[in-house]
């Protein structure tokens, strides 16, 4: 027997398949999909198998595989194939498309393996039995594990651990090992709701032809969305099918989790970044051996290895996070979503309040059905926005606090009412500066400011991680003015503390929240009323579900604003519109105030007037003049390299080589990327806006192919950035 095996030679961006010989005891083993190890050259690498065939066209001598490293397959049809269309799309190599679908233990890597779990068990050896006397007492204990068949050591070490032990040395009581998960769901069930009339026709609509068709719901913060969600997961359970929900890495709190525990038992999977390899091991063997059902995970949780799905969903598919964008392949999941829904032939329903323009057009022209929820669930309005103007405001607010906010932050704490405060970092970092000649402090590595870090002292570069401590005089003038610029959430925390010293103050950012448990750990607490104010970044904005949270401050609304990007003020319109529903999800009503520098900016005023349909059209003016998306397709070409020269020379190269095959497209660029230098490496990007052009997929390979191997320069492409700066 021959197998072709395709394995990953580290870091070489080329896809190989070798052909191998099977030995005679193994070949009963080899399935398509399954993992083996291979000699290759003097090391030993791990490798899929993809065909099983007599002959092979190789002219070198096969060498044999050494051994098989799964019993169950990790790849089965669908995710083969699944590879090859996203290979075809995103023009990443085919290994990569395969790992990218795995968690880390199931990889074709060598590296640290990681174990499955055993629990020992103990059961009766009856053949033993009939010539032993015992006494009462082990007679007891006997009986009790006959009746149970199986029972777990630790509770047989309860009862009384010398009896087990006797009873284990006449060879009565045998063990057995069984494989256990790290993680464990409560079976137990909450109560459930009784559908809006509103709610209802979404789910009615949606149930009327559960074959293959895509859905726009777009509903209001605190619509119901994730009952809808919940609703049709358990009509696909109901006839047998299997469901996924995937949410952004930022909203799959403990408390979405547990809303689905709830109604599902531990017939769920959660797949985030917060699990260890050993928990995603277990959790991704659940959901191959059909004990769980219905998987919630962030991006790559789409490649869950689930059969017979009959309903996908992707909740705030407004997100960025669903497009990966800083490694090969550069996939969205929400076209892996279509993609298998196709496949499996079921709903797939992209669920948002403030939908990506992409989507709405695609559901204004038709191609997505449009569900719409307008309304609240508990029949409230949509919390009142008030828009405070710093630039006069500042130079009477204490601090980052306008005299509005104080006011109403005070209200809220005699009333025993809670607060969330926003500070928008987004493209945002706060840098060390010399006040007296404007010096900043810059990476030596990166052209990027170092970021200060106060619980250190430390200046540090979030790209390259090269550090360095703070200076108390400036290089550059000599002057002793060196000072940290910009609002950490730190320091807004101490001002903070400074204007309302007996509120309890809750801080959630990703230095506080990157223990494991640790964000579980404080939003129980937040709900539990341990805090009254939760100050943080992006992390409070998404999926929190407070029932005494009557106001919503945004610190500073701007900085997400001023990113060269062209989705900046989308981004920013979804971001305030998702952190003021935050607030007034209960009984009482809910107020949000947004701090900004330009009040009249329409990414800021329609947050105000809560008018997503507003936002759409203003924007689509400005992308429609601008050759934007959804008007224009974008492809953003990444060439890198550490020799500059070299680099920036290859780069107007390529770029006359597409200017010769693409007529139907517009080319902008090279240029050098906004951030110029990361880690001693050049990096230039070339975009291109096309409607239509039919060669561009061919022309793009040919200049990936002219580049393989080549060491002095890397060559990236990006279908559909999520992000061109
Ligand atoms: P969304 O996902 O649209 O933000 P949720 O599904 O989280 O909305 O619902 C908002 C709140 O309303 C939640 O606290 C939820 O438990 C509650 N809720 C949703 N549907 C119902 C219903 N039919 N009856 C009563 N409460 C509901
Ligand atoms: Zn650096």
């Amino acid at each position: 027997m021959i197998i072709g095996v395709l394995v990953e030679l580290s870091n070489k961006n080329i896809d190989k398949m070798f052909d191998y010989l099977v030995p005679k005891q193994l070949e009963a083993d080899i399935k398509i999909g399954i993992r083996v190890e291979v000699p290759f050259g003097s090391q030993t690498l791990d490798g899929f198998v993809l065909e099983i065939k007599d002959k092979s066209s190789s002219e070198f001598e096969l060498k044999e595989i050494i051994s098989i490293k799964d019993n169950d397959i990790v790849l089965n049809d669908e995710l083969l194939e699944l590879g090859r269309i996203m290979k075809n799309k995103t023009l990443a190599t085919l290994i990569s498309c395969y790992q990218v679908m795995l968690p880390k233990a199931l990889k074709a890597k060598q590296g640290r393996v990681i174990n499955k779990k055993f629990d020992t068990y103990y059961k009766v050896n009856e053949d033993v039995l009939s010539g032993i006397k015992t006494t009462p007492k082990q007679e007891e204990l006997i009986n009790l594990v006959r009746e149970k068949e199986l029972v777990k050591r630790s509770e047989l070490l309860e009862i009384s651990s010398s009896i087990l032990s006797t009873l284990v040395k006449k060879n009565i009581l045998v063990e057995e090992k069984l494989e256990k998960y790290r993680l464990n769901y409560s079976k137990e069930l909450g109560s459930k709701f009784q559908l809006t009339s509103d709610q209802e026709n979404i789910v009615e609509e949606v149930l009327k032809d559960t074959s293959f068709k895509p859905y726009l719901l777009h509903g209001v913060t605190g619509s119901g969305k994730t009952e809808v969600y919940m609703e049709l997961i358990e009509d696909a359970l109901n006839k047998g099918k299997t469901s996924i929900m995937l949410v952004p890495e930022i909203s799959l709190t403990p408390q979405m989790v547990e809303r689905f525990q709830k109604r599902f038992g531990d017939n769920i999977a959660a797949l985030h970044s917060a699990l260890s390899d050993g928990e995603k091991y277990d959790e991704w063997r659940r959901i191959v051996r059909g004990e769980a059902s219905i998987v919630i995970g962030a991006r790559s949780a789409i490649f869950a290895p689930l059969n017979n799905i009959g309903m996908i969903i992707i909740d705030e598919e407004h997100s960025e996070s669903y497009k990966q964008s800083d490694s090969n392949p550069r996939y969205s999941a929400k076209d892996v979503a279509m993609i298998r829904g196709k496949y499996h032939n079921c709903p797939v329903i992209f669920g948002s309040a403030t939908p990506s323009l992409e989507v709405m057009a695609r559901s204004q022209k038709g191609v997505y059905k449009y569900l719409s929820l307008p309304n609240r669930v508990n029949g409230k309005k949509l919390p009142l926005v008030r828009i405070i103007d710093m630039n006069e405001e500042i130079k009477k607010s204490k601090g980052h606090f306008s005299r509005n906010l104080v006011t109403s932050i005070n209200d809220k704490l005699e009333k025993g009412e809670q607060v969330i405060l926003l500070l928008n970092r987004r493209g945002y970092a706060s840098f060390v500066t010399c006040k007296s000649c404007g010096y900043t402090f810059k990476c030596p590595n990166c052209d990027i400011s170092l970021t200060y870090h106060k619980s250190s002292n430390t200046m540090r570069c979030h790209y390259c991680g090269y550090g360095t401590k703070v200076y108390d005089t400036c290089p550059e003038c000599k002057e002793k003015a060196i000072s940290d610029l910009g609002v950490g959430t730190q320091k807004v925390e101490e001002e903070l503390g400074e204007i309302f010293p007996n509120a309890r103050i809750l801080r959630m950012d990703f230095d506080t929240t990157s223990r494991k448990g640790a964000h579980e750990k404080m939003i129980t607490a937040f709900k539990n009323h341990e805090y009254d104010i939760l100050l943080g970044t992006q992390i409070v904005a998404k999926g929190l579900d407070f029932s005494n949270v009557t106001l919503v401050g945004v610190i500073n609304a701007d900085t997400s604003l001023n990113i060269p990007d062209f989705r900046s003020s989308e981004n920013t319109f979804s971001l305030l519109s998702q952190v003021a529903g935050r607030s007034g999800r209960s009984e009482k009503s809910g107020e949000v105030i947004i701090q900004t520098y330009n009040p009249d900016h329409y990414a800021i005023s329609y947050t105000k007037m809560h008018d997503y349909m507003g936002f759409y059209n203003k924007e689509m003016e400005i992308r429609k003049t601008l050759k934007y998306p959804p008007f224009y397709y974008l492809c953003h070409i990444k060439i890198s390299g550490k020799e500059m020269e070299y680099v920036s020379k290859e780069a107007e190269k390529i770029k006359r080589a597409l200017a010769r095959n693409l007529l139907e497209t517009s080319i902008l660029g090279p240029t050098p990327s906004t951030i110029f230098r990361v880690n001693n490496v050049f990096r230039f990007g070339i975009i291109l806006k096309y409607k239509k052009e039919d060669k561009l997929e061919e022309t793009l390979e040919k200049v990936l192919e002219h580049y393989k191997g080549n060491s002095k320069i890397r060559v990236d492409i990006d279908f559909n950035p999520s992000q061109i700066y």
